[in-house]
C-alpha cells in the first residue's frame, strides 16, 4: 500500500477526534468570548453580596447583559484577583447605574456571529472529509492490482485478465521434436490465412483445437507459433483466471474476451489449462461449483455464437483430456484434438539444438549424448537442462558449456539442489550400505535398469542416490521389469537388515516402501499381473471429482479387498525375500564397494559393475538402443 494511503487511513480516526474536541470548544453558539470560556462560575445571590462588600473591580457583560465576566478580589486568597462568570437571570437596568455608582470599571461586549460561522462550517467538515477520504480509498483500490480489496465493488465491470500480442514473433522453427503436431496445425494457418479457398467449396472452418499433453511440452509455443506463421493476433487467457469468487465474473470476462478478438478477427483465442473451466458439469459434491458451469455454458455460447468464417480460431490446452465436459468436444466446438507428447530421441536432440542456439557450447558436447540420456524430459525440462548448464558454466568462470556442467545440471533438475557431504561417521557408513544394496540387486538382476552411479552427496531431500539409467522411451513395461524394480527398490532395507540387524533399520527407505507399495498395488489392481487374473479393479480417473468417485465407490466386493491386499502382500514378501538373499550371497563385495563409496563419495556404473563382476555373474542387459 502506498505510503500517503496509509497516513490517509491514520490521518481518518485523528480528524475525527480533533473535531469533537473543538467542537466542545466552539459549538456553543452563542458565548463565544475566547478564552473567558474557561472562567469558574458564581451564583446571581453571591455576585451580588460581593458588590454590596465592594470586592467586584470590573464587569464585562457580554449577549445583550445575560452573561457577565466580573474580576472580583478574593480576600481568602490574598486580596488576589479573580474572574468569575456569571449569569444573569434578568435584564437588569439597576445593575448598569449601580456599578457606575460605585465607580466599578464595565464594558458591553456585542454578540459575535463568527462563532455560528465557525460551528457550521465545523459541522460540515467531517462528513465532508470522510467521503473525500472513501472516495480516495475507493478510487485507489479500484485500481488496484487484481484481487485487490476494491475488486469486490467492481465486479459488475469485469476486468478481463486476456493478454493480447499482435505478433508472437514465434515461429514452427522454434517449436521442435513435435512433427505430428506441427502437420495438424499447420493447416490451421491455412484456414486463419486463406479462409476463403474452404469456405468456396462449403467447407466449415474448425472453431476450436484442443492441444492435449502434459506440462511443458510446447502447447502454449505451438498456439503462438499458428498466430505467428498466420501473422495474426494472439489473446491467451488461463482458465483458472475465470474462475472468480462471484457467479457471473467469469461469463463476463469471457464475453469481453470474445468481444475483443472478434474486433481483432482473424486471430487465435488461446484458453491455457481449460479443465479449470471445462470439467464435467454436476459432478462433486453438492452438484459443483455454480461459477465455473456458468464460465463453461458462456464459453460454449460464445463458440456457436461465431460463424464459421469469422477467422477466430479457439485453441485450448489440457493435460487432463478426460476430465473435460462432452459439450466442450462435440463438433462445431473443440472437435479436433491434437496430442502433444513428450518427445523422443529424436525430439529430444532437434529441442535441444533449437535452446543450443543461442549459448555458447564446448565442441566436446554432443548433443545426442545429451539427449540419450533424458529419456522422459519435456521440452521445458530440457530448456532448463541448458540454462542451468549455462549457469553453471558462468558461475565456474568458463567460457563455454562442457560436459560436467551438462552432467550436474541433469542431476540438479532430476533431484534438486546439491547438499553438503555427509561427513564419516555412523550415518554416512548406514546410507553408503542402502545405497549399495539398491545398487547392488539393480546390477544383479536382469531385467533392471542398469546402474549409471551411486553416490553418497546429499541431493533434494535425498542423503544418498543411486542413479540407473532408464531404457529408451519405454512404452510398455513388464511384469519382470516391475517385480525388478520393486526389488531394487528394497535392495536399500534389505542391506540395512542384513548388515545392521532388524533393531538397527532406519527411516531412510520410507520413500522406497511408498513406491513399493504403489507399484505392487497397481500390479494387481490395473495391470492384472497377480493371481487374481487380468480384471482391472480401478477407475483411472484419479482424484478430480472427488465427490463423484465417493457416490461411486467401490468396483469390487470386500472379498476381492482383501484378496488384493494378500496379493500385494505376498509380491512385496517374495521381492523383499530376492532382495535379503541377495545381500547374504553378496556380503564381500558389498562391504568394498561400500568403502570405495565412502572413500569417493561416487562411484560410476561401470566400475560398479567391475567390482561386482569380480565376486558374480553380471547378467547382461539387453538395451536398445534407438538410432537418431
Ligand atoms: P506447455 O504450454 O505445454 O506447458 P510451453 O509451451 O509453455 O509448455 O513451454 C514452456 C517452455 O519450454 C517454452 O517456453 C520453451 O522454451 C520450452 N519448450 C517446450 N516445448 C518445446 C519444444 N517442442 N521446442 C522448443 N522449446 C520447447
Amino acid at each position: 500500500m502506498k505510503s500517503w494511503r496509509v497516513a490517509l487511513l491514520w490521518a481518518l480516526p485523528i480528524v475525527t477526534i480533533g473535531f469533537f474536541i473543538w467542537q466542545g470548544a466552539f459549538a456553543n453558539p452563542g458565548f463565544t468570548a475566547g478564552n473567558n470560556a474557561a472562567a469558574t462560575r458564581m451564583s446571581y445571590g453571591r455576585f451580588l453580596d460581593y458588590l454590596d462588600a465592594g470586592r467586584i473591580t470590573s464587569v464585562d457583560l457580554y449577549e445583550g447583559g445575560r452573561t457577565a465576566i466580573v474580576q472580583a478580589v478574593d480576600l481568602d486568597l490574598d486580596n488576589r484577583v479573580q474572574r468569575l462568570r456569571v449569569d444573569l437571570p434578568m435584564e437588569d437596568p439597576g445593575l448598569v447605574s449601580r456599578l457606575r455608582d460605585e465607580n466599578i470599571a464595565f464594558d458591553s461586549h456585542p454578540i459575535q456571529n463568527e462563532g455560528a460561522a465557525w460551528s457550521i462550517l465545523g459541522n460540515l467538515i467531517f462528513p465532508v472529509l470522510l467521503i473525500v477520504g472513501l472516495f480516495f480509498l475507493f478510487r485507489r483500490s479500484g485500481n488496484n492490482a487484481p484481487g485487490g480489496p476494491g475488486q469486490a465493488m467492481n465486479f459488475g465491470k469485469s476486468k478481463a485478465r486476456f493478454q493480447m500480442e499482435a505478433q508472437t514473433g514465434v515461429m514452427f522453427d522454434d517449436v521442435a521434436g513435435v512433427e505430428e503436431a506441427k502437420e495438424e496445425l499447420a493447416e490451421v494457418v491455412t484456414f486463419l490465412k486463406k479462409p476463403e479457398r474452404f469456405t468456396a467449396v462449403g467447407a466449415r472452418i474448425p472453431k476450436g483445437v484442443l492441444l492435449v499433453g502434459p506440462p511443458g511440452t510446447g502447447k502454449t509455443m505451438l498456439a503462438k507459433a499458428i498466430a505467428g506463421e498466420a501473422g495474426t493476433p494472439f489473446f491467451s487467457v488461463s482458465g483458472s483466471e475465470f474462475v472468480e469468487m462471484f457467479v457471473g465474473v467469469g461469463a463476463s470476462r469471457v464475453r469481453d474476451l470474445f468481444t475483443k478478438a472478434k474486433e481483432n478477427a482473424p486471430c487465435i483465442v488461446f484458453v491455457d489449462e481449460i479443465d479449470a473451466v471445462g470439467r464435467q458439469r454436476g459432478a462433486g459434491i453438492g452438484g459443483g461449483n455454480d461459477e465455473r458451469e456458468q464460465t463453461l455454458n458462456q464459453l460454449l455460447t460464445e463458440m456457436d455464437g461465431f460463424e464459421g468464417n469469422t477467422g477466430i480460431i479457439v485453441i485450448a490446452a489440457t493435460n487432463r483430456p478426460d476430465v473435460l465436459d462432452s459439450a466442450l468436444l462435440r463438433p462445431g466446438r473443440f472437435d479436433r484434438q491434437v496430442t502433444v507428447s513428450a518427445p523422443d530421441i529424436k525430439g529430444r536432440l532437434s529441442i535441444l539444438e533449437v535452446h543450443a542456439r543461442n549459448k555458447k557450447v564446448s565442441d566436446e558436447i554432443s548433443l545426442e549424448a545429451i539427449a540419450r540420456r533424458t529419456p522422459g524430459f519435456t521440452g521445458a525440462d530440457l530448456a532448463n537442462l541448458l540454462n542451468e548448464a549455462a549457469i553453471l558454466t558462468a558461475r565456474r568462470r568458463k567460457d563455454a558449456i562442457e560436459m560436467v556442467e551438462i552432467d550436474d545440471a541433469v542431476d540438479r533438475v532430476v533431484a534438486g539442489m546439491e547438499g553438503t557431504p555427509l561427513t564419516d561417521g555412523k550415518s554416512k557408513r548406514l546410507i553408503a550400505y542402502h545405497e549399495v544394496g539398491h545398487a547392488i540387486v539393480g546390477t544383479l538382476i536382469a531385467a533392471h535398469d542398469p546402474v549409471q552411479k551411486v553416490t553418497l552427496i546429499p541431493r533434494g531431500q535425498a542423503q544418498g542416490l543411486t542413479w540407473f539409467t532408464p531404457s529408451e522411451d519405454q512404452m510398455l513395461i513388464s511384469r519382470s521389469q516391475i517385480l525388478a524394480r520393486i526389488t531394487g527398490a528394497l535392495g536399500g532395507r534389505a542391506a540395512e537388515k542384513i548388515i545392521f540387524g532388524d533393531d538397527e533399520v532406519t527411516t531412510g527407505a520410507g520413500g522406497d516402501l511408498q513406491q513399493v507399495a504403489n507399484m505392487a498395488r497397481q500390479m494387481v489392481t490395473r495391470y492384472g499381473m497377480s493371481d487374481i487374473g487380468p480384471v482391472s479393479l480401478e477407475s483411472q480417473s484419479g482424484e478430480v471429482f472427488l465427490g463423484r468417485d465417493l457416490m461411486s465407490r467401490s468396483e469390487y466386493s470386500e472379498d476381492i479387498a482383501s484378496r488384493v491386499d494378500s496379493q500385494v502382500r505376498n509380491i512385496v514378501a517374495k521381492c523383499y525375500e530376492d532382495a535379503l538373499d541377495i545381500m547374504r550371497d553378496n556380503r564381500e563385495a558389498i562391504d568394498r564397494l561400500v568403502d570405495l563409496l565412502i572413500e569417493k563419495e561416487t562411484i560410476d556404473g561401470d566400475e560398479f559393475r567391475q567390482i561386482v563382476a569380480e565376486y558374480a555373474e553380471v547378467p547382461e542387459k539387453e538395451r536398445f538402443v534407438p538410432a537418431v
